[in-house]
């Protein structure tokens, strides 16, 4: 008999991503329930013999799933989710036509982020990532990966990954940090893209190595940003300090960002809008994990990428929401697989039958095959199937239902004068100023 502090009945279908233990691809258990102990989960199966097989300690957490769907968490694994500032403005700009270098002669695009990073301080930060985290939350992603790069500088790096630290600390979201320095190179160093690799290079890296800041590390590889050799340079660097390589690949300009992930053994290729096919095919070959971002393509108004003709070459194909404050302003990871990844090139069977719209909508299980959710995000995170699975022995989502922002105190002013920008200029009545729950 299996003893549980916390038991999970009545759900409809339970969604555990490990065929052997149920139906089709997604191990789909009908009537399920989960036992857990200690935070990790028990047992999955049948209700019917939950009964027979688990044993409930005195004083243990009974939640009924109201006829619902469960569901592993989402795992998110490319975000930009720290930052100041808002660039909600430029959305109308690009809705009346407005090109990104016009934005950005408007004084906004990606530098006005930088701007308002480097002014910020990191608890400011802390606070200004807190509630989007917890919209992260709500919308079922319980691991997500969070990049520096609009600090540009090595203190502002910094800065930002200890807030990444702190948001780990504060709030039940798991997540994972990635040195991004090499995001954008910074205008004071305007015509002089290598001198900025090399202060990437010799001190921001060493720098995030010395305080174990970030697992992984990253590059936007792209025309008029990063070239391929500069690219290789940074990714071949952090990995000498132990960070892996996922990075900004092939988005506007087909520059080798694929083949390059391919060579480097990367742990992801993110984008990958105008990746060549045959590329994709050596990152399989590499066992290289195609990480698309429709968000992004969406709010840009680009075509997707060709997910369909990537899944033919047997890639390994995770989907992200590339939360940004500039062209994909919104964490709903659930709501990116419902984007339609493979707009005309593929029948996405996302409505209603994939496992994200069953959450929403509770309705049957899936039927075809569901590419996207069946190949769940951990991968690119390196962590197997250790989150986004439901199987004995694995995390339980701390959360479940409705997030709950952790506990608040009043507000304080950081800097005494005034609250800096918040994501949606809604200010944010509070401050929190002890951890929702220690980790
Ligand atoms: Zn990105």
């Amino acid at each position: 008999m299996i003893s549980a502090d916390l038991i999970v009945t009545n759900l409809a279908e339970l969604v555990t991503c490990e065929p052997a233990l149920g139906e089709g691809p997604l191990g789909v258990i009908t009537r399920g329930a989960i036992a857990a102990a200690g935070g990790r989960i028990v047992w999955v199966g049948p209700e019917s013999r939950l009964a027979a097989e688990v044993g409930a300690v005195p004083g243990a957490q009974r939640i009924d799933g109201r006829g619902a769907v469960g569901l592993p968490g989402f795992v998110d694994s490319h975000t930009h989710a720290i930052f100041a500032g808002s660039r909600e403005e430029e959305y109308a700009l690009r809705a009346r036509g407005a090109s990104y270098q016009e934005i950005a002669a408007a004084g906004g695009g990606i530098l006005s982020t930088v701007r308002a990073t480097r002014a910020a301080s990191r608890d400011d930060l802390v606070e200004l990532a807190l509630p989007r985290l917890m919209t992260v939350l709500a919308h079922g992603t319980t691991t997500i990966e969070i990049k520096s790069g609009y600090g540009l500088t090595t203190a502002d790096e910094l800065k930002m990954l200890e807030a990444a630290r702190r948001l780990a600390e504060l709030q039940p979201v798991e997540v994972h940090s990635t040195f991004c320095g090499a995001h954008e190179v910074p205008p004071e160093f305007k015509g002089r893209t290598d001198a900025y690799v090399d202060l990437v290079v010799d001190e921001m890296l060493p720098a995030v190595a010395e305080r174990t800041l970030a697992e992984y590390v990253d590059v936007f590889c792209e025309e008029g940003v990063f070239s391929i050799t500069q690219a290789r340079r940074i990714l071949d660097a952090g990995a000498s300090y132990g960070l892996r390589a996922k990075f900004h690949a092939d988005e506007f300009v087909t520059l080798g960002g694929a083949e390059l992930a391919a060579e480097l053994h990367a742990l992801s290729a993110d984008h990958l809008l105008k990746a060549r096919v045959e590329d994709v095919a050596k990152m399989k070959e590499a066992g290289v994990t195609a990480a698309l971002l429709p968000g992004t393509a969406f709010f840009l108004g680009l075509p997707y990428a060709p997910a369909r003709k990537f899944l033919e070459t047997g890639v390994r194909v995770a989907l992200a929401s590339d939360f940004n404050p500039g062209s994909s302003m919104g964490p709903n990871r659930a709501g990116r697989s419902c984007t339609r990844p493979v707009r005309g090139e593929a029948t996405c069977r996302t409505q209603p039958s994939c496992a994200s719209s069953q959450a929403r909508h509770g309705v049957s299980r899936p039927r075809g095959p569901r590419y996207h959710e069946a190949r769940p995000g951990p991968r690119p995170h390196g962590r197997g199937l250790a989150v986004g699975s439901r199987r004995g022995g694995r995390g339980w989502p701390r959360r479940r239902g409705r997030a709950r922002a952790p506990p608040l105190a009043e507000r304080r002013d950081a800097r005494g004068q005034g609250a800096p920008a918040r994501y949606g200029q809604r200010p944010l009545p509070y401050l929190p100023v002890a951890p929702a729950r220690p980790r």
